[in-house]
């Protein structure tokens, strides 16, 4: 990673301060005016400029291959704010059904609201989701929204089949959050725009919330002009943590991939697991586009159980080295039984619609060994299918 050094530090800290500013003064006029031509090298106001974010955002655009990228409060703002700076009343988007719940709620709640058509296509099967596609890509189509991997299964869409199936006027929105720009460089496959909740594997310590944007500088400094207007805007201290934990992304990003590789492997194996959702196993439906797209495939392991859901929701209590909680990418090991927890306000058709079954859970494996993980699952399998759980089963009526 290059140095990153900052303009406005004034200071050779080899740790940029953390910039809690809000006014920046101008020596004179003339300096206020080549701001206003070069705005990087000097400050006007904190909801425009702030040395810990030009820095961060630096060093995310070069960990994307873009020419620029720019910072949000969290991903689902930087989703929200691109979406509704490249897009207008009338036009269309077209986004996956198996996505991140509220990205899926983005599109079918708030977006709808705007006058914007957005229609889910299903990229579980790969060939009807090349059929939907013709079928729904018409010349009002202004973004395609693509998760990939997708939250919590992995799957994956063939960047390239897209490129040559759109326009030049529709924009490709990659989510790279599963992957990172370790593991993937959606811009070098046709995308236009790599979106991340920075929130997960990027500051990787479950103690920010954060999003970017990485593009070519003439769409940023469009989405800018938003940031700019709507405030959607990270405080210092965001970006300072963001960029200390992009300070070793590429070390933590090989400890996942190593351990998630052993405990993907491990739960393949099991007698009592009957899928798992990781794309670097020859089994995953999507392995195939894996192997075109990805440079490696992290932490993050999702299995079905063979199961009851009562069963399903004992083998997750009885687990002592995750914590239960809604989180991935980050140093500690998180789990859940999906359809319970992040889903668990869908109705059960809506959940079918998106692979959500009762016997799911999604783990993220931290920085425990894998033979921790494991030891820890046989003792959550052993106490599960041998002894029922009575309180559990007594939560469940
Ligand atoms: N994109 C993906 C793939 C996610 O999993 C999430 C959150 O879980 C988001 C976007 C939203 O990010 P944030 O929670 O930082 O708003």
């Amino acid at each position: 990673m290059p140095r990153s050094g900052n303009p406005l530090s004034a200071s050779n800290c080899v740790v940029t301060p953390i910039f809690h500013n809000v006014a920046f003064f101008f020596e004179d006029t003339e300096q206020f005016v080549n701001y206003k031509t070069d705005k990087r090298n000097r400050g006007r106001y904190g909801r425009y400029d702030n040395p810990n974010w030009s820095e961060v955002e630096d060093r995310l655009a070069t960990l994307e291959d873009s020419e620029a990228a720019l910072l949000f409060p969290s991903g689902m703002s930087a989703l929200t704010s691109t979406v509704l700076t490249f897009v207008r009343q009338g036009e269309k988007i077209l986004f996956l059904s198996r996505t991140y719940r509220n990205a899926k709620a983005l599109f079918d709640e708030v977006i709808s609201g705007f006058g914007i058509k957005a229609v889910a296509l299903d990229q579980a099967d790969t060939d009807l989701f090349k059929e939907q596609f013709l079928k729904e890509y018409d010349t009002k189509c202004r973004m395609v929204v693509i998760e990939m991997p997708s939250n919590p299964h992995q799957y994956l869409v063939d960047l390239a089949f897209v490129r040559q199936t759109v326009g030049p006027d529709t924009l490709i929105l990659v989510d790279s959050t599963l992957s990172t720009p370790i593991n993937l460089k959606p811009l070098r496959h046709g995308a236009d725009l790599v979106v991340h909740s920075c929130t997960k594997y990027l500051a990787g310590h479950a103690d920010v919330m954060a999003g970017s944007v990485a593009g070519t500088v003439a769409r940023l400094e469009k989405l800018r002009r938003t940031r700019d207007v709507t405030g959607a805007i990270p405080g210092p201290d965001t970006a300072f943590l963001l960029n200390r934990g992009l300070e070793t992304l590429p070390m933590r990003m090989a400890n996942f991939e190593s351990v998630g590789a052993t405990v993907a492997k491990y739960l393949n194996g099991h007698p009592r697991v009957s899928r798992v959702y990781w794309t670097g196993l020859p089994d995953h439906p999507h392995h195939e586009l894996a192997k075109k797209y990805l440079l490696g495939h992290g932490g993050v392991i999702a299995f079905e159980l063979c199961a009851s859901r009562i069963e399903t929701t004992v083998f997750v209590d009885k687990l002592r080295v995750p914590y239960m909680g809604t989180n991935f990418g980050s140093c500690q090991p998180m789990v859940e039984q999906c359809s319970v927890f992040t889903y668990y306000k869908l109705a059960p058709q809506e959940r079918e619609s998106m692979g959500i079954t009762d016997q799911l859970v999604r783990l993220s494996v931290g920085f425990a060994s894998a033979e921790i993980l494991i030891e820890d699952m046989e003792q959550a399998f052993a106490q599960t299918f041998r002894r029922p759980d009575r309180r559990v089963s007594n939560a469940w009526g």
